[in-house]
């Protein structure tokens, strides 16, 4: 038997083609033949559970080695082997079928990004590297030849009898000269360590003997023997295939090192398994939060049937949850697409809300198990949380009854339960309820002073996502509003009917809001004086909370009319407090010099405690401090 024939295919040069966009992608050609060794070991073990092959089965391990020198790459399977007619309606219709389609789709593709395409080429994807194919087979059917195809990429195919003598496939490449660098043991291993590390058969790789230390010789000298090794190089049953009821904490955690094994240990984790209405199966782990989160993102490993595809997820899990780590796999998202289309694609809509709501789920379930321990990790969940939050209604929904809200007493509140607490003390005279915040402790420390001794409470939004997650919860509760505890004098951050009465005579208030002109000098900053109590600061400097909310947002990059915030100087309120002994000294003072320094000294001090006392007016404060001793 021997047989040249031609693939009936219409497109010519295919191959060029294809090359061209995998360009980057060549040591995928490894993962597909892999892959497509054990399917065909996969299938001779059903084969033989359903009784319809009684043979031995023997060691199944798949093989892959190279030959420097003859410039091969040799994957050999035991699987079920092909005959002949196999080979050609298999490899020469619907390998090259696959192949011609593929170019059929993307030829007129600009960018090759756009193409996925990782998947649905298999075979084929050998002439990536290789200058010429062959295949050695032996079908596993009772009295089959064992048959020999060779192919140099082109349409050209031979088929002759072989030799093989035992059932399976081995795939020879002959490597072409682009790509001799596959031809080596390092390149290979990586490539395998990749790919292939979770396959659900036993595959070995290398040479099968290695040179080991073997004592010393009569000289001193070290010796050497040689050994069988035996370099499994994957876990066939890793983690996210076995039951939850079958793992233990160990178990979870020895996976976690095992993929990032410099990481910290995780915080928790869910495991996900559905096959209804698609199939998923996966780890997901909760890492410790670092500010750097930049770092963290893009660490999810996509799977499909065990074989690793990616490990950008991005389009598959929702943009919150991308500073998950672990595993996802699911051969029901389709690979050979463009991004755009993933996004639209059904299948991948609702693994998104699958693996919401399982999150979801999970922080409630911890949330309710034991509050103690949620709330001591709520530092490093609540970006996570709240980041879900903004970007996701359905996680809204679930979120907000394990969201917390923490004070500066380091007390933690779900929003319902902050809410009955503020609502008795932080009402306003319209009925608004005003929760108060302090995005630094340090800096707002004695506007917080000033809160508390009022008895109000102040709650602690210091984390990156905070600016827009007060955004966010504003437009949700009910008649509330945030106010940060610096954007007005204490009196008038809450508004209530009594307040104290500035004592000042209408005279004396316009005196004194002169002086206070003259010593500050800079019209940005608008003086006005109020009636506080006493006890509190003679001066104090604060900005709108609106105001403050679009220059941040402004410098945050809020093009087009933002910009125009942005723009705007530093427009400081001053507030006097009539009520305090201080005033009532300079307006006693006998000149208007030493008037005019008494306020530059009291405007200093209310810069100075909140850290915008710097540079050249800094210096001079000093001076005029040890001078005024
Ligand atoms: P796919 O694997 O997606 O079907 P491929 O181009 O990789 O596409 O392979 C085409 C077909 O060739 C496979 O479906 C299978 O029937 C056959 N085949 C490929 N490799 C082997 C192998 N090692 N043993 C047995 N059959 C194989």
């Amino acid at each position: 038997m021997q047989e040249k024939g031609t693939i009936s295919i219409h497109t010519e040069n295919i191959f060029p083609i294809i090359k061209k966009f995998l360009y980057s992608d060549h040591e995928i050609f490894l993962r597909e033949l892999v892959s497509n060794a054990v399917d065909a070991t996969q299938k001779i073990k059903r084969l033989a559970t359903l009784g319809q092959y009684t043979g031995d089965l023997g060691d199944l391990t798949v093989e892959v080695s190279f030959d420097e020198k003859k410039k091969t790459i040799t994957i050999s399977d035991k699987g079920l082997g092909m005959t002949a007619e196999e080979i050609k309606k298999y490899i020469n219709q619907i390998a090259f079928s696959g192949a011609t389609e593929f170019v059929e789709k993307f030829k007129d593709a600009k960018d090759a990004n756009e193409i996925i395409g990782k998947f649905g080429l298999g075979f084929y994807s050998a002439f990536m590297v290789a200058k010429n194919v062959e295949i050695h087979t032996l079908s596993y059917q009772e009295g089959s030849e064992p048959a020999i195809w060779t192919c140099d990429g082109s349409t050209e195919f031979e088929i002759k009898k072989g030799k093989k003598k035992s059932r399976g496939t081995d795939i020879i490449l002959h490597v072409n000269e682009d790509s001799v660098e596959f031809l080596d043991k390092w390149k290979l291993q990586g490539i395998l360590d990749k790919y292939c590390k979770f396959l659900p058969i036993p595959i070995k790789f290398g040479t099968k003997s290695e040179s080991v230390e073997d004592g010393v010789d009569d000289k001193g000298e070290k010796k050497w023997k040689s050994v069988e090794v035996d370099n499994i190089l994957n876990t066939t049953a890793p983690i996210w295939t076995k039951s939850p009821s079958d793992l233990q904490d160990e178990d979870y955690l020895a996976f976690y090192k095992s993929l990032y094994p410099m990481g910290e240990d995780p915080l928790f984790w869910i495991h996900l398994n559905v096959d209804y209405p698609f199939n998923l199966t996966g780890v997901l782990y909760f890492p410790k939060v670092k500010n750097d989160f930049e770092m963290q993102r893009n660490k999810i490993k996509l799977f499909s049937r065990q074989v690793f595809i990616t490990d950008e997820v991005k389009d598959i899990v929702p943009e919150f949850l991308m500073l998950l780590h672990g595993v996802i796999d699911s051969p029901d998202i389709p690979l050979n697409v463009s991004r755009s289309f993933l996004q639209a694609d059904g299948n991948v809509k609702k693994i998104n809300n699958y693996i919401t709501k399982k999150v979801a789920d999970k922080l409630s379930e911890l949330f309710k198990k034991d509050r103690k321990v949620y709330e001591e990790k709520w530092n490093d969940i609540g970006l996570f949380v709240k980041y879900g939050m903004i970007s996701e209604e359905k996680f809204y929904e679930k979120g907000k009854e394990f969201t917390l809200l923490k004070n500066t007493k380091e007390e933690y509140y779900t929003l319902d339960e902050y809410r009955e607490k503020v609502l008795p003390t932080q009402t306003d005279k319209s009925e608004q309820l005003v929760y108060l915040y302090s995005t630094d402790l340090k800096k707002q420390d004695s506007f917080i002073d000033s809160a508390l001794k009022k008895e109000y409470d102040v709650l602690v939004l210091d984390s990156p996502i905070d600016n827009h997650f007060i955004q966010h919860i504003e437009s949700k509760l009910e008649k509330t509003q945030l106010k940060r505890v610096d954007s007005d004098v204490v009196e008038k951050l809450i508004q209530k009917d009594s307040t104290y009465a500035n004592l000042l005579t209408e005279d004396q208030s316009k005196s004194v809001k002169e002086l206070f002109e003259k010593a500050i000098a800079n019209k940005t900053y608008s003086v006005d004086i109020e009636g506080l109590s006493p006890e509190e600061m003679p001066v104090t400097i604060t900005m709108e909370e609106w105001m403050r909310r679009m220059k941040e947002m402004a410098q945050n990059g809020g093009g087009g009319p933002m910009s125009f915030y942005g723009s705007l100087p530093d427009s400081y309120k001053v507030a006097i407090n009539g009520n305090h002994p201080l005033v009532d000294k300079i307006l006693k003072a006998d000149t208007e010099e030493v008037q005019v320094t008494l306020a530059k000294q009291a405007f200093d001090l209310a810069l100075l405690s909140q850290g915008l006392l710097t540079g050249k007016d800094l210096t001079a404060f000093v001076k005029r401090s040890v001078e005024l001793i």
